[in-house]
């Protein structure tokens, strides 16, 4: 039995037959979720804050890639954060050019989307890089596999379609050369279409991926935390942080935090002050002669 507080949703869990995969929470959280929200936190905080208590600084601006429904609106609601998807809106498809993006974004999430990208992946990759601040991180789940391999499934794909035939469905490509290639091995995750497994990682090739992309850094995670479910188990998809350098608030989220900073001191001030005023009633209350006879006839407010 694994007991763990979920940092995306803050409730306490026992779970016995603990996997990575599988959601281990009610909010639809499992392993790699809570260990990338783990990381988001790390990298802009410091810490391993739980999302609900994250503070909120809309100087932030963040971007998600298909981010999931147990962490999408809380991101929304603390950061200037968009969440985008491929296939429906609000639309944004990576292996394009975006140039009115470049160093927009403090921080972009992909979460199992990397083996779904057509190739090359490469320049989706490339295009995440461009739209981060220099300052700015890249957060990834995606699985690899043990044998450090990676596997490209379709690698001269170029104009094709899935299409149903018999029951199930095939893919049609027509190669750069003008050759048509169909193909009837193919691997869905939960769906049909996008979800279509395009690569197998490796962990090792993910990373060349990423620095040949242009980060600097790819960390990860490799160390359990049990004391929120993030324990890996058999599976080898250690998220991960891609970066060009240590992240650092720029200008406007730096004011944003002195003035929470501010505003929460003040209100705790007034609170104190609240409190010694309530403490001086009460004392005063308790010593008056009306009120003592009150009790005595076992009527009135009681302070006690
Ligand atoms: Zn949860």
């Amino acid at each position: 039995m694994v007991s763990f507080t979920c940092n995306i949703c803050g409730a306490a869990n026992d779970v016995e037959h603990f996997a990575s995969e599988p959601a281990t929470c009610a909010c639809g959280s499992n392993v790699r979720l809570r260990a990338l929200i783990y990381l988001l936190s790390v990298e802009l905080f410091g810490r391993s804050l739980p999302l609900p208590a994250f503070p909120r600084m809309k100087a932030i601006r963040g971007l998600g890639m298909s981010d999931k429904d147990c962490y999408n609106a809380l991101l929304a609601e603390k950061f200037d954060y968009t969440n985008t998807f491929y296939d429906r809106e609000p639309r944004l498809d990576f292996t394009q050019p975006h140039p009115e993006l470049a160093g927009h974004f403090d921080f972009i999430l992909s979460a199992d989307v990397l083996e779904h990208i057509a190739p090359p992946v490469e320049h989706a990759l490339a295009e995440a890089h461009r739209m981060l601040k220099p300052h700015g991180f890249l957060g990834v789940t995606v699985y690899c596999h043990p044998s450090g391999i990676l596997r490209e499934h379709y690698p001269t794909l170029h104009e094709f379609r899935i299409v149903p035939l018999g029951g199930r469905d095939v893919l049609i490509n027509r190669r750069p050369d003008g050759t048509l290639e169909i193909r009837d091995d193919l691997v869905f995750h939960g769906g049909t279409g996008a979800t279509l497994e395009m690569r197998e990682y490796g962990a090792a090739p993910l990373r060349a991926q990423l620095l040949d992309a242009g980060f600097r850094e790819v960390d990860f995670l490799t160390t359990d935390i049990p004391e929120i479910g993030v324990l890996f188990d058999h599976d080898t998809s250690q998220p991960l942080i891609a970066r060009n350098r240590e992240y650092t608030f720029d200008h406007c989220a730096g004011h944003q935090l002195v003035d929470a900073w501010q505003s929460a001191e003040l209100r705790a001030r007034e609170a104190a002050e609240c409190a010694d005023l309530l403490a001086t009633r009460i004392r005063l209350a308790a010593s008056s002669r009306w009120l003592r006879l009150g009790r005595s006839l076992g009527i009135g407010p009681r302070f006690e």
